[in-house]
């Protein structure tokens, strides 16, 4: 089969489905060889590697994947292209395709039982309107990963990736660092795809943390945490803990735990750093057990 990296490629076997670009499932597949080997480079793939691709489209990256990888498990959500991934990836046999919803599968249980619960790679050119539940899907729910290389908003990847003090800054680059070091490997215009997104994309890359960078009490505290600092981005940290409904400390606790860690008591989530989130869910945690 021609590569469908190649538009003219992908047009004809469009054509021959007669296939209609689903908005509604983030449909923008990929047109240029040289992004499909970046992917491919980004992810380190060996012949050692399983890896679970979401949403293969009509398989473009799949084939680079199949031609990489040991095995690859690919999960799409649109019953109208799986005939066709049939036919695109009819020359590979180690490939598998599920037809479903990738947030509504157990990965976990699949993980176990196409890769008897082995670490995998996950790549994939993920649909936008879903890219920050999969990522935290997958790490949330302890799938095994040894590395996750996906494309998505370059304005999500920014803020993945950002740090302190930056404008980009926030519960998402907080929550994907508790887990991994982000790593943009490559970024990617609008005529890369088909049909072209409205907004750039980037390849990010997530190595994720052999051991947690920081020993946490309580990880549902922390995470409470982080979402209630930056749920009003322009109040103080203690008035946005102190007003969220899923927390109850006094404004005296959350006094006494930015004292005791030296942090200025006028100070806003945007300025700590995931180690100051963590020293301060770690006192505060004293207070839910007692
Ligand atoms: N991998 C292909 C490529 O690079 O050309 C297609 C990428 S396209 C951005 C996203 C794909 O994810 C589409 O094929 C879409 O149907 C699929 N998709 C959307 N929502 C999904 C879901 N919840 N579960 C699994 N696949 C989904």
């Amino acid at each position: 089969m021609a590569s469908l990296g190649n538009p003219k490629n992908t047009i004809e076997i469009l054509n021959k489905y007669s296939f209609v670009f689903q908005k509604k499932f983030g449909q923008n597949f990929l047109i240029d060889n040289h992004v499909l080997e970046k992917i491919v480079r980004a992810a380190d793939i060996t012949k050692d590697d399983f890896v679970l691709e979401i949403g293969p489209g009509i398989g473009t990256l799949t084939q680079y994947l199949c031609e990489h990888a040991r095995k690859v498990l690919a999960v799409e959500i649109d019953k109208k292209l799986i005939p066709i991934l049939e036919e695109t990836l009819a020359d590979y046999d180690n490939v598998s395709i599920l037809n479903e919803d990738i947030l509504k599968v157990d990965i976990v249980s699949i993980i176990k039982e196409y890769n008897d619960n082995k670490p995998v790679k996950v790549v994939a050119n993920l649909p936008y309107y879903i890219t920050t539940p999969i990522i935290m899907d997958l790490f949330e729910s302890h799938v095994p990963l040894s590395g996750v290389t996906i494309m998505i908003q370059k304005e999500v990847a920014d803020r993945i990736k950002a740090l302190p003090g930056s404008k980009d800054y926030g519960a998402l680059s907080l929550a994907v660092q508790y887990y991994a070091k982000p790593h943009i490997a490559a970024n990617v215009p609008p005529n890369c795809f088909m049909p072209r997104p409205k907004v750039g994309s980037a390849v990010i890359n997530l190595t994720p943390h052999e051991n947690p960078p920081y020993h946490v009490e309580n990880v549902s505290l922390l995470f409470s945490l982080i979402r209630a600092s930056f749920n009003q981005r322009r109040k103080t940290l203690v008035n946005g803990i102190y007003n969220y409904e899923g927390l109850s400390f006094s404004k005296e606790d959350i006094i006494d735990a930015l004292d005791s860690l030296e942090i200025p008591n006028d100070i806003r989530g945007e300025a700590l750093s995931l180690e100051q989130f963590v020293r301060i869910s770690n006192y505060l945690s004293k207070y839910i057990h007692s």
